[in-house]
């Protein structure tokens, strides 16, 4: 069933306490009960953060992992590794990961396949940089990205898949799609999704928009059609402005 979700993606800030803190903090706020609270710490923290949010609806996924079952990639963690400490969900192909770090459509098609494989949910990022907007590139760029990764898997592994459109000149910047460019790009994404797989793996798919997301813009933005929430940076890590996004479904 296509859901609500608001997931914060920590990136590599807070240390043990401010984890902690945070999370404690998340628990002192009201928060929809009909949506889905994620939140990423880093690799390090995530146990105490299962620990803090244990018993409560948050739920603790990763920020990323590698492809392969385990073997010499210093620096690494893999999807067992994972579900060994009991997390359920993992962030694929964010922006920074592309950039800064190397990842291909290639890279990211093998690791959605073992988090499919080693039934993880796969929470996969997407989305056109500036360059590519300005020139009217940016639906062609998005389905490349969808069609590279993702469109080898069975459509079983649809069931375990959550899409997160993040333009990267959105990211970090203050810049926001307008709430209405965020759902010209969904729709499209669910039309690319029902002509590759089906009508209704398309309708099922539970697609955010993550870029520059605030209190102030949340409700506009989750208010269209085709978005299902969001995936949320620099706002999620103030508890208060984090809530706000998670309560901000009309
Ligand atoms: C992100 O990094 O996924 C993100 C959307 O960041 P921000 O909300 O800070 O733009």
């Amino acid at each position: 069933m296509r859901k609500k979700i608001v997931a914060g993606n920590w990136k590599m800030n807070n240390d043990l306490k401010a984890t902690q803190l945070l999370i404690e903090n998340l628990k002192g706020l009201t928060l929809a009960s009909d949506v889905s609270v994620m939140v990423a710490p880093t690799f390090v923290n995530l146990t105490a953060a299962l620990d803090t949010a244990a018993t409560t609806p948050i739920e603790v996924i990763a920020q990323n992992m590698h492809f392969a079952d385990s073997g010499a990639y210093t620096g690494e963690i893999s999807a067992d590794m994972l579900t060994a400490v009991g997390i359920k969900t993992v962030i694929l192909g964010h922006s920074e990961r592309r950039s800064y770090f190397g990842e291909t459509d290639a890279i990211l098609e093998k690791k959605t396949k073992q988090a499919i494989d080693k039934g993880l949910q796969v929470m996969f990022c997407f989305g056109e940089e500036l360059a590519d907007r300005k020139s009217g590139n940016h639906f062609n760029v998005v389905e490349h990205q969808l069609k590279n990764a993702l469109f080898s898997l069975p459509e079983t592994a649809w069931s375990q898949i959550i899409l997160a459109y993040e333009p990267v000149w959105a990211i970090g910047t203050g810049e926001t799609a307008s709430a209405e460019q965020a759902q010209e790009m969904h729709h499209f994404i669910r039309k690319t999704i029902a002509a590759a797989f089906s009508e209704s793996i398309a309708q099922e798919v539970s697609i955010l928009y993550g870029g520059s997301v605030k209190p102030a813009n949340a409700v506009e933005i989750f208010s269209k059609p085709d978005v299902d929430g969001g995936l949320i940076g620099g706002a999620a890590l103030v508890a208060t402005d984090f809530a706000a996004i998670v309560n901000a479904f009309n």
